[in-house]
């Protein structure tokens, strides 16, 4: 048996501009490109008609359609990686494994299984930065420790940074380097469990006029003022070093967002405790109130607070939010109806399209001030004032809540003024009692 690479893809899936793809194919040994449906994440999804699912499972088709134009395709796998792995490793003599790093808690320590499983058998194991222009542990603080302040993190990104961070990884050109794929397990979602859904994945367009007025555009819901690309970098569809020249040449501000990414990927690869706890300890202290019934009003968008509603709403029925309307939501949750921000972080986690582990953490704790460089906690959104700034004639509100005038719409869980005392309130005494 000829020896193979493979190319083991994950958050990546593309073919261009690919840091680990590329070195696989500079290999000089044939590549077997390979995915594999985890089964240790898909058991863990309760909803089988889930959009995450039906995007990769699109998205994989898509790059299997490519390779086939070299005479190739994707070895499409279904099970855990450890199981998968040690099948390949009969069926095919494998020189090496390639992939790009994944810097969450479960995904690293899914690579070191793997990692010692094939070099314990002689197969080397290589995996490349590609998802990230800088990973955690290149933008430290002088003493050689993480930030945990996005400003001073930002800055040093900027000060590190030159050209060579965005240069791309040629393309595949030369049908050669890939091996011929034997016939796939997976054709279907139903073989997965799991069911289409509404969702038909398109490529990646970068909308460059609206990053070219991102400032003055991204904070209201009504207009398509955001880049709408989370997704795509979640998945690895498109590429941060492309994204980053844009950025460069068209807007500071839309740099900054991508900054905040790689700055909330740091706090949870050097802070892991984040998963399950507040960053500031002493939040632990607050007594939240947990009401089910109100979070299901929150979750049902039903809570009698237009943008709060519309928000939850969008979010139900298309598995996106706008990003103020996140803030003002999550906001809402943990000030207004004092429920615990793990409980509203687990909703967006099982809803939102875009799913980040890192980033939805990150900003959830930001948003229940707890995190690490979160708002004070007295800084409370009011729900009307922000609908006044930012969706003024209620175009947004009304898109999502026909009802809005209607005797059926629900009036206020809870009064705006009451709430924001009894937050405040709450908070301090928590936090003092949480720091002894
Ligand atoms: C409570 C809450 C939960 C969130 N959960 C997620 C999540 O699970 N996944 C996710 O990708 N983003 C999350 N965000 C951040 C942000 O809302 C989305 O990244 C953004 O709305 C996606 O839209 P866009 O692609 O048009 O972004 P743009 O505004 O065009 O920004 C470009 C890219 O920068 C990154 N980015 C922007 N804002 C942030 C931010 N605050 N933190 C980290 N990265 C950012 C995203 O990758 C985004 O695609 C959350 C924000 C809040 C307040």
């Amino acid at each position: 048996m000829n020896e193979v690479v493979i190319f083991w893809f994950r958050r990546d899936l593309r073919l261009s501009d690919n840091a680990g793809l590329h070195a696989a194919l500079l290999s000089g040994k044939p590549v077997l490109p390979v995915f594999i449906f985890d089964k240790n994440i898909l058991s863990g999804l309760d909803e089988k008609h889930d959009r995450r699912v039906d995007f990769i499972f699109q998205a994989v088709q898509d790059l299997s359609e490519q390779l086939r134009s070299f005479n190739s395709g994707i070895c499409i796998k279904y099970g855990t990686p450890d199981q998968i792995f040690s099948q390949l490793t009969v069926q095919f003599n494998i020189h090496a494994i390639y992939c790009n790093r994944d810097y969450e808690p479960y995904a690293r320590k899914r690579d070191e299984q793997i990692e010692q499983l094939v070099t314990a058998q002689g197969i080397e194991f290589r995996s490349f930065k590609d998802q990230l222009i800088f990973e955690p542990g290149e933008i430290l603080k002088a003493d050689q420790t993480p930030y945990t302040v996005y400003t001073p993190y930002a800055n040093n990104w900027k000060k590190k940074f030159t050209d060579k961070h965005v240069a791309a990884f040629s393309s595949v050109s030369n049908p050669n380097y890939f091996t011929r794929v034997p016939s796939n397990d997976i054709y279907s979602l139903e073989e997965l469990g799991f069911f289409s859904t509404d969702l038909t994945y398109s490529k990646p367009e970068i909308p460059y006029s609206i990053i070219a007025n991102y400032d003055k555009t991204r904070n209201f819901p009504a207009l398509k003022g955001t880049s709408d690309l989370s997704v795509h970098l979640r998945f690895g569809t498109v590429s941060i070093r492309q994204l980053v020249s844009v950025a460069l040449e068209t807007n500071e501000t839309w740099l900054g967002e991508l900054i905040w990414r790689e700055f909330f990927m740091s706090i949870l690869y050097f802070f892991p405790r984040v998963t399950d706890q507040c960053f500031k300890p002493a939040y632990e202290g607050i007594r939240w109130r947990n009401n089910e019934e109100e979070f299901e009003r929150w979750c049902s968008g039903t809570t009698g607070y237009p943008i709060v509603d519309a928000g939850m709403r969008e979010l139900r029925s298309t598995g996106r939010m706008h990003n103020r309307v996140r803030m003002i939501t999550a906001s809402f949750l943990t000030k207004h109806l004092l429920i615990d921000w793990r409980w509203g972080e687990a909703w967006f986690a099982s809803q939102l399209l875009d799913y980040d582990q890192a980033a939805n953490n990150g900003n959830w704790q930001w948003a229940a001030g707890c995190g690490c460089d979160a708002a004070p906690y007295f800084r409370i959104f009011n729900p009307y004032e922000q609908t006044k700034k930012f969706d003024k004639g209620l175009e947004y509100c009304r898109k999502w809540i026909p009802d809005l005038n209607e005797v059926s719409y629900p009036p206020p869980v809870v009064d705006h003024s009451f709430a924001r005392q009894r937050a405040l309130d709450t908070y301090k005494h928590g936090i003092e009692s949480g720091k002894s």
